[in-house]
């Protein structure tokens, strides 16, 4: 695994543990070259989904992407990260038991709108609106760009504008 510090490949895994509910792995990793230390995850996956934009452009599907457009939508809402992780882990399960490899982008979409209604009031609002507003014109990657925009402080969002970039 790459160093996400300094790009270097010798990397050793220090420590490796199953969540409580056993269906991830957290392994912690350190970097040889730089000492840097970085978490990652391992999953099950049924399928390889690859995503069409409305574009017509392909890309492999990111469950990490979708993950931090979820937790945008939900930033300052009273929802446990457990549960957040545990509703994007039922997308992509649905995604994979879709039984299509090409996943259109409009769909996790969808399914993103219908989660959050069933888990918070207001992130489904948030979500919805930039949403609907969107989708006439823009696909997914600009909603998240939209949606990360619209979050006025610090955080992370600044990753998920640049990837609705490219
Ligand atoms: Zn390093």
């Amino acid at each position: 695994m790459r160093c996400p510090y300094c790009g270097s490949t010798n990397t050793q895994v220090k420590d490796s543990r199953p969540s409580e509910d056993h269906t991830t792995i957290r392994r912690r990793r350190v970097c040889a070259d730089c000492g840097g230390r970085f978490t990652t995850f391992e999953r099950v996956q049924l399928r390889e989904l690859t995503v069409i934009k409305r574009s017509g452009r392909r890309t492999p599907f990111d469950r990490d992407k979708l993950m931090r457009s979820v937790q945008i939508a939900l930033r300052k809402r009273p929802v446990d990260l457990e549960r957040i992780e545990r509703m994007v882990s039922g997308i992509v399960r649905r995604l994979e038991n879709m039984g299509e490899n090409d996943i259109k982008s409009e769909t996790i979409g969808r399914l993103v709108m219908d989660a959050l209604k069933a888990l918070d009031d207001v992130a489904y609002v948030r979500f919805a609106s930039v949403y609907k507003n969107f989708r006439e014109a823009k696909d997914f990657e600009t909603l998240l760009g939209e949606l990360a925009a619209s979050d006025d402080e610090e955080t992370a969002s600044g990753e998920a504008s640049a990837s609705a970039k490219d």
